[in-house]
C-alpha cells in the first residue's frame, strides 16, 4: 500500500489543471485516469468530440482528443504520476482516505494506495436516447451540448430540433435559434417541465417551436463514412403516427449522469447525484475532500469551466495540506 499527499480522481480538465497546479507546488499529486471509466476514455469528454472552438488559446481550434493529450503531457510535465487505473472504491470513514482500483478490490483486500486529501473529478455524462441512428450521426449532427456545438456550419440557418422538457431543453433552443433557420422542441409529454418563465419564454420565441406528445424514433442521413443526418422520424405517442421531418441537427436536453457512484453516501450529494461543494470553493462535506469540473457543475458543464474550478481544487488542496503537515508553534521551538 502506498501513501500520497494527494491522490486525484478523473481525467477530464478539472483533473489536469488540479495537476498542472499541485505538480507545481511540489505536491508530488496522483492521478487516476480510469480505463474506460464510465464509458469514456482516459481524457475524459472531450475524447468524444472533434473541434473545440471555445477553448480559448486556440484561435483555429484544437480537436478534443489533441486538446486533452496536451492536457496530459502538461501534468506529466511537473511530475505529477498518472496511473491508468479506474478507482472502483473509495472509504472516506477515517484518514488516510483509502482507496482501491478496479483489479483489486475484493472485500477484504489491502487498498491500494492511501492519501491525506482527494480531489474527485470524475466528471459527468450526457444521457444518451440509444436511438437507430444515434451511433452514426453523434458528433455529426446529434450533439449534447448546443453551447459547445451550436456554432458550427453545420448547423447555420438549418433546421434543429432539441429533445427535452425541462429548463436545459429550453436554454439550448433558444440559444440555438442563433443560428439554426428553426428550432423545433420535441417534448413527449402534453406539457413542459420547465419552469414557468422558461416555458413562456419558449413559446413565444419566433424561432422555436413546440411540438408536445411527440418522440423522435430514427436518426437519418448521409450513410457515407462521416456522412451528416439529415432527417428525423418522429412519432406521436397519442396515436402513434409517423412522419419524416428534416432536420440537420439534433440536440439532447434529456440530462446528464454526474459519475458520483465512488462518494455516494459519504459526502453530501444532491437529488440529481452532483457533489455539493461550498460556493465558491471546492469544499466538500467532507473535510480533506475536493470536489471540481461536471461532477459538481450542473449549470456550466463547459471545459474551461471544469479547468477553473481544478484550478480551484489545487488551491484549495494546497491550503488545506498545509494546515495539515503544519508543525505546532511550541515544536517548532523545541527543534
Ligand atoms: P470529464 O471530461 O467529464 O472527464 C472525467 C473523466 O474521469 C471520465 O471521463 C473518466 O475518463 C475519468 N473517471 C471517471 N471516473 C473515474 C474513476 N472512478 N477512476 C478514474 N477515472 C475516472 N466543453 C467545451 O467547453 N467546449 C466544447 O466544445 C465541448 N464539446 C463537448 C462535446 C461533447 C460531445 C461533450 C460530451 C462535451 C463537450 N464539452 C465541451 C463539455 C466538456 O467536455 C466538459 O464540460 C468537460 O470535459 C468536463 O470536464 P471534467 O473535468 O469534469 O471531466
Amino acid at each position: 500500500m502506498v501513501h500520497s499527499k494527494v491522490v486525484i480522481i478523473g481525467s477530464g480538465p478539472g483533473a489536469h489543471t488540479a495537476a498542472v497546479y499541485l505538480s507545481r507546488a511540489e505536491l508530488q499529486p496522483v492521478l487516476y485516469e480510469g480505463m474506460l471509466a464510465n464509458g469514456t476514455a482516459a481524457g475524459g469528454q472531450l475524447t468524444t468530440t472533434t473541434d473545440v472552438e471555445n477553448f480559448p488559446g486556440f484561435p483555429a481550434g484544437i480537436g478534443g482528443q489533441e486538446l486533452m493529450e496536451n492536457m496530459r503531457k502538461q501534468s506529466e510535465r511537473f511530475g505529477t504520476e498518472i496511473i491508468t487505473e479506474t478507482i472502483s472504491k473509495l472509504d472516506l470513514s477515517s484518514k488516510p482516505f483509502k482507496m482501491w482500483t478496479e483489479w483489486n478490490d475484493a472485500p477484504g483486500s489491502e487498498p491500494a494506495r492511501t492519501a491525506d486529501a482527494v480531489i474527485i473529478a470524475t466528471g459527468a455524462n450526457a444521457r444518451r436516447l440509444d436511438l437507430p441512428g444515434e451511433e452514426k450521426f453523434w458528433q455529426n449532427g446529434i450533439s449534447a451540448c448546443a453551447v459547445c456545438d451550436g456554432a458550427v456550419p453545420i448547423f447555420r440557418n438549418k433546421p434543429l430540433y432539441v429533445i427535452g422538457g425541462g429548463d436545459s431543453a429550453a436554454e439550448e433552443a433558444m440559444f440555438l435559434a442563433k443560428y439554426g433557420s428553426s428550432v423545433t422542441v420535441l417534448v413527449r409529454k402534453d406539457k413542459l417541465r420547465a419552469s414557468n418563465i422558461m416555458a413562456e419564454r419558449l413559446l413565444a420565441h419566433p424561432k422555436c417551436i413546440v411540438r408536445f406528445n411527440t418522440v423522435a424514433t430514427e436518426v437519418i442521413g448521409d450513410s457515407k463514412p462521416n456522412g451528416l443526418m439529415s432527417h428525423l422520424r418522429v412519432k406521436s405517442t397519442v396515436d402513434g403516427k409517423e412522419e419524416i421531418v428534416e432536420a440537420n441537427g439534433l440536440f439532447y436536453a434529456v440530462g446528464h449522469d454526474p459519475a458520483s457512484a465512488l462518494v455516494k453516501g459519504q459526502i453530501e450529494t444532491d437529488d440529481e447525484g452532483y457533489i455539493v461543494t461550498k460556493p465558491g470553493t471546492s469544499y466538500t462535506s467532507l473535510e480533506g475532500v475536493f470536489a471540481c469540473g461536471d461532477v459538481q457543475d450542473k449549470r456550466y458543464r463547459q471545459a474551461i469551466t471544469s479547468a477553473g474550478s481544478g484550478c480551484i481544487a489545487a488551491l484549495d488542496t494546497e491550503k488545506y495540506l498545509s494546515e495539515l503537515h503544519e508543525v505546532p508553534e511550541p515544536a517548532k521551538e523545541k527543534i
